[in-house]
Formats: structure tokens, C-alpha cells, sequence
């Protein structure tokens, strides 16, 4: 209490530079790692009201978290189990790094440990269903509904303490529906899509989960990353993945669930856009979307491509709007007509000037000329073309082939 009234006596300039101080200092976040000096750290606490901001993650959503540059939160869904789970919780423990993992159903009910594991290491843990069904954006809304809250029964069944639930919901293979958005935030639940996965349920190697959760990242510079603790890949890859965030400057966030004991944390409503728009820049940015394609359907629950259609309802606002000097433009030019783009039949003239490769042209002349074969002009054209065919080619390279459909279309032109 001394202290803090020491500071608000002092000049706002000395109180600026201690804030700063404080915000930047990465020797803080090692502080908080005993034994750990290297650490990544949580360089701090976000708490989110769902019944605020329903929908959150851009790979889907207009809505993301209002994280600031640099700022990354990690997700993990589909545990727990126990084989990789364990490793990812040690790997995260070793850094002092907070995520949030999204728990299947039937995998709380064959390891409650696991989700007990999570809560006791300070993890926000939230739900992912029951059995991971795939189609949840097209199963009747009774059925995804016993889905959800099959998911949340044995999750918190397995939790000492109930409460310790974060109401946050990730649909499977984030096959999203309005009718299952709906329930979930008529429930007060928060439905997480991601700002970029780092495919880690594909036959990739552990390092283009690396490279892929790093170009991401660095691409939007800030987000939600989707990983999967089930994954050996995801296990090998992230040490190296913190390693590099460390390096790069990046801070993990920790995200909680607001509670009437700690209220969501003050934030503008254009914080939770990904990238506000400016006066500056006043086309929105279309989102990047990664190429979400499954290649173990059988084994690995996952993202789909049909996840990524973003949200219809959010589309006409990021694309640019029409100026009203483009609809004048539009409404004013006069529409060609047909006959502009009319090839005359049999013209072979038309042809030629076309994009018709210039051998094909010549044999459509040829064909044109066959009734004539042997009298005139085309007569000889059609000798000298056989002369040519049978000479060397280095011969017939000599000769010009280029300079043939030339004469013919003259040829042609003078019978016309
Ligand atoms: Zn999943």
C-alpha cells in the first residue's frame, strides 16, 4: 500500500516507465518458474465472459480473444491420454505454461486422472463432446445436444471440485451449426474455434507441426493455437514450439472463465477483432485460412475442410464494400452484344487468328483444300507440305514451318 502511493505522488512519467518495466521484463515470467530459468512462462491471466463474446477464434468466427501483439494462447483437444497427455502436461509444467484443454467425453470417463492431472497443474479445461462425432453440423439438435452434455458429465464427473469446469465448448472438427451454437450459448457456454491449427493429427513430421504452429503464428502475430495432447508429433514438436516462441518474443495467456469471485477482465469491444480495422486501412483483411484436410479419419478426430467456411452471417463485413462510384460504373456501361463474339462456321481466317495452335490450323486448311487435291494452288501447297514432312527436319526447321499457316490463310482468303 506504501509503495503504490509512492507511485501515484510520483511524475506520470516515472509511472509509465515502471508499467512498461513490468510489462516487458521476460525475467518476470522466470521468476514464477522456481527451478525453471529459461522458461517461457504465462505472462498473464485473461478472464472472459462467454455471455459477452459467445464465439470466439477467426479460423471461424469474426470474434477472437483480445490478445495483444505477441500474445498467444495454447489449446489442446482430445485427451486426456494418458500415454501423451502426460508428456504434454510435463512439457508445459517445465516451461510454466497455462492452456486449455478441451476433453472428450469417453476420455474422461477411461482416465478421470488425466482431467484431475489438468486441474491440479492450474489448467483451464473445457469440453469437446462426447465420442467426437464429425457431423455435429448436421446431426438432429436432441442428438449433438446429448453430445455436449455427455461431454461436460464426465469431465466434471471426474473433477474433485465440479466448479473447476470452464464453460467453453470446442465442436469436433469444428463442424459448426447455428442450432448447436446456439444451445451452447443459450447455456452460457463459449464456443472456441482457433486463429490456426498446426495440422498435428496429420502424417506430418513433429517439425512441420513446428514450422506450420510458427508461420501461423507469426502470419497473424497473435492467436489461439490449436494442438492435440493425443498426438506423438505434438509431443516431439513442442518443446521445439516454445523454444521458438521464447526466441521470437511471443507470451503465452492464460485463459479462465469469469466468475461472480473474479470478473472479466476490461476490454474494448474492437480488442476482439483479430485486426481492428483503422481509418488508415479501411478494407478489412480476409482472414488466411489453412488447409484443413484429413488424413486419418478412422483414428484421428479432427477439422474437416468443410470447417473452414466461415461464418455466412460475418462475410458481407469483411469483404470490401462496393464504392458507389463501382455501382454507377455497373449500371451505366451498356452490355455487349452477342453477335461480338460470334465465330463465323467454317471460317477458317476466324481460326486462325484464334488461340488454335498453329498445326491444328493447318490441318484444318488442309481439309478445306482436300476437295481441290492436285489442281491449283492448293495443289502445290499440299505437295510442297509433303515434301516438308518427309524432308530432315533440320530442313523443315530451316524452312520455316511458322511462315506455312501464313500463306494458307492468304490463300484461303484470295478463294473466299
Ligand atoms: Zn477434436
Amino acid at each position: 500500500m506504501i509503495g503504490s502511493s509512492v507511485v501515484f505522488r510520483a511524475r506520470s512519467w516515472t509511472v509509465l516507465l515502471l508499467g512498461s518495466l513490468t510489462i516487458a521484463s521476460p525475467a518476470a515470467f522466470a521468476a514464477d518458474c522456481p527451478g525453471h530459468p529459461d522458461a517461457l512462462g504465462t505472462s498473464r491471466t485473461l478472464v472472459v465472459d462467454p455471455h459477452e463474446h459467445p464465439r470466439i477464434g477467426t479460423m471461424q468466427y469474426r470474434e477472437t480473444l483480445p490478445l495483444r501483439d505477441h500474445e498467444v494462447v495454447l489449446t489442446f483437444d482430445d485427451g486426456p491420454l494418458p500415454k501423451y497427455s502426460n508428456q504434454v502436461l510435463q512439457i508445459l509444467a517445465g516451461e510454466c505454461i497455462k492452456a486449455t484443454f478441451f476433453i472428450i467425453g469417453q476420455q474422461a470417463k477411461a482416465n478421470p486422472e488425466g482431467v484431475r492431472k489438468l486441474v491440479a497443474a492450474g489448467h483451464t479445461v473445457g469440453t469437446h463432446s462426447m465420442t467426437h462425432p464429425l457431423t455435429m453440423d448436421r446431426m438432429p439438435i436432441d442428438k449433438a445436444e446429448a453430445e455436449i452434455n455427455g461431454g461436460i458429465e464426465w469431465t466434471s464427473a471426474a473433477m474433485t471440485d465440479p466448479s473447476k469446469l470452464a464453460p467453453f465448448f470446442r465442436i469436433p472438427g469444428l463442424m459448426r451449426a447455428d442450432g448447436v451454437e446456439n444451445y451452447l450459448i443459450s447455456r452460457g457456454i463459449q464456443v472456441w474455434s482457433a486463429d490456426f491449427p498446426a495440422d498435428d493429427w496429420r502424417h506430418v513430421s513433429p517439425d512441420r507441426v513446428y514450422q506450420l504452429a510458427i508461420q501461423r503464428l507469426e502470419a497473424k502475430g497473435k492467436g489461439i493455437l490449436l494442438l492435440h495432447d493425443i498426438q506423438p508429433r505434438t509431443v516431439a514438436a513442442l518443446p521445439k514450439i516454445i523454444r521458438d516462441l521464447k526466441a521470437r518474443g511471443y507470451r503465452i495467456v492464460h485463459v479462465v472463465p469469469a466468475t461472480a469471485d473474479q470478473p472479466a477482465t476490461p476490454t474494448t469491444p474492437v480488442e476482439w477483432l483479430l485486426h481492428p480495422p483503422t481509418e488508415t486501412t479501411p478494407i478489412a483483411r480476409w482472414p488466411q485460412v489453412p488447409n484443413f484436410v484429413f488424413a486419418q479419419t478412422a483414428t484421428l478426430p479432427a477439422p474437416g475442410l468443410a470447417d473452414l467456411n466461415a461464418e455466412t452471417a460475418h462475410q458481407p463485413r469483411v469483404l470490401p464494400r462496393k464504392t458507389m462510384a463501382q455501382a454507377d460504373i455497373a449500371s451505366t456501361l451498356p452490355a455487349p452484344g452477342r453477335d461480338l463474339f460470334a465465330i463465323p462456321e467454317g471460317s477458317v481466317e476466324v481460326l486462325l487468328s484464334t488461340t488454335l495452335s498453329r498445326r491444328a490450323a493447318t490441318r484444318l486448311a488442309m481439309a478445306a483444300e482436300t476437295p481441290h487435291a492436285g489442281k491449283g494452288k492448293a495443289g502445290r501447297i499440299q505437295a510442297r507440305r509433303t515434301a516438308a514432312s518427309s524432308a530432315p527436319k533440320h530442313a523443315t526447321q530451316a524452312k520455316g514451318t511458322a511462315s506455312r499457316p501464313t500463306r494458307l490463310a492468304t490463300s484461303l482468303k484470295k478463294r473466299a
